[in-house]
């Protein structure tokens, strides 16, 4: 039976589980009853008064890749001039900038590149272990997880468990974008499949590393679709979560850029309007993912602020050095600092908190002395 547009609304409202032909309907209805509906999921799901971020860096420690996805703008090939692979002093050097400021954890991701050994991934974490021992390590996407156990001949058991015995604290779930394979395959014929990606994420919940969940929108794909990515995974966090204890940690949603990509003009990309609401219909369907991350890389700080009255109750992370969302969006924006995640949330109405990987607050920043105008005005007389 189908449920008419207020009893739809009334239902996500109470919280019930929606399945997949309800999920989609919500796309239709008009977007401030669904953001309404979002905001006040959200407000009984988190803490209703805190907006939290962290402060983390990213690190691609190689931009040279041999999957060559077409909306990507920011891997090379080998021969390429500016392709480079990062050594471990410069991987350190970028660490230690992070500390200076506080940061808790790196997001280390690269390119599939056919050029690096086993050995290379194991003593990168060995060194950050030895030399930065407080910081998390959250690496590798399921597609570099999936070009090691090809190319080491390692099943996936034996790969994360050298990886973990290295030093690896989680595996960021990158490289979601939509969990359907027809969008995947015109997007990149050569991008892991989401049988892979799921494989590899069950086993890493499997082993206690932390993962989150992710979506990117934008590639043309249908509102079916994105309901159907939303329903896998609140599926794997269901399985996760009954047999493992604990799941994604939470749940990340940007939009697609093809800004020097070959799907510049051939992707239909999104706007904000669709954003916001694919946002709030995440926060409704995934109802076991209690922390939905607004995303300042692919939108702005603004609609990240405006997301957070659409179902976002975090502002994700200072990044200090995002590389792959800017080079596809066109914009050099490659971090956020502390006090413009403090403003964004203090001026919505929130408060602030640093948080950890798992989402937890860890501090809280003094809001008043971060938002003091930074030029004041002498008073007169004054030398
Ligand atoms: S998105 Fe990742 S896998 Fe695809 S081309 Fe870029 S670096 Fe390679």
């Amino acid at each position: 039976m189908t449920l008419s547009a207020s009893s739809l609304l009334d239902k996500a409202a109470r919280g019930e589980r929606l399945d997949h032909s309800e999920v989609t309907a919500l796309y239709s209805l008009p977007l401030p009853d669904v953001a309404a509906v979002a905001h006040e999921l959200r407000l009984a799901r988190t803490d209703p008064e805190v907006v939290t971020f962290l402060i983390d860096r990213n690190i691609n420690y190689t931009n040279i890749c041999n999957v060559g996805c077409n909306f990507c703008a920011f891997y090379r090939t080998a021969r390429q001039k500016d392709s480079y692979v990062l050594d471990y002093e410069q991987i350190s050097h970028k660490i230690r900038e992070l500390e200076a400021v506080g940061g808790s954890r790196i997001l280390m991701q690269g390119g599939v590149n056919p050029q690096l050994g086993l050995e290379y991934y194991t003593g990168l974490l060995q060194h950050i272990k030895r030399h930065h021992p407080t910081i998390r390590i959250e690496a590798f996407s399921p597609e570099e997880v999936l070009f090691m156990e090809k190319a080491f001949g390692l099943d996936l058991d034996t790969l994360l468990d050298t990886l973990i015995q290295a030093g690896l604290d989680g595996l960021p779930g990158a490289g979601g974008e939509i969990l359907e394979d027809e969008v995947r395959a015109n997007a990149a014929p050569a991008r892991i499949r989401s049988h892979d990606w799921f494989r590899i994420l069950d086993a890493a919940q499997r082993k206690g590393l932390y993962t989150i969940s992710t979506m990117v929108i934008g590639f043309g794909e249908s509102h079916a679709q994105r309901a159907s990515h939303l329903l896998k995974i609140r599926d794997q966090q269901d399985r996760s979560l009954q047999l493992y204890g604990h799941g994604f940690a939470g749940f990340a949603m940007w939009t697609l850029q093809t800004e020097h990509t070959r799907l510049h003009g051939k992707a239909p990309g999104a706007s904000a309007h669709e954003y916001l609401q694919q946002l709030a219909i995440a926060r409704i369907a995934l109802d076991n993912q209690p922390n939905i991350q607004a995303s300042w890389p692919a939108q702005g700080f603004k609609v990240a602020q405006a997301a957070l009255y659409y179902g976002a109750s975090d502002l994700g992370s200072t990044m200090l050095e995002e590389n792959v969302v800017s080079a596809a969006a066109g914009h050099d924006r490659h971090n956020a600092t502390v006090r413009e995640l403090v403003r964004i949330a203090a001026d919505a109405g929130f408060r602030p908190m640093i948080r950890n990987s798992f989402f937890q607050p860890i501090a809280r920043p003094d809001v008043e002395a971060l938002l003091r105008p930074v030029h004041q005005e002498q008073p007169v007389g004054a030398d």
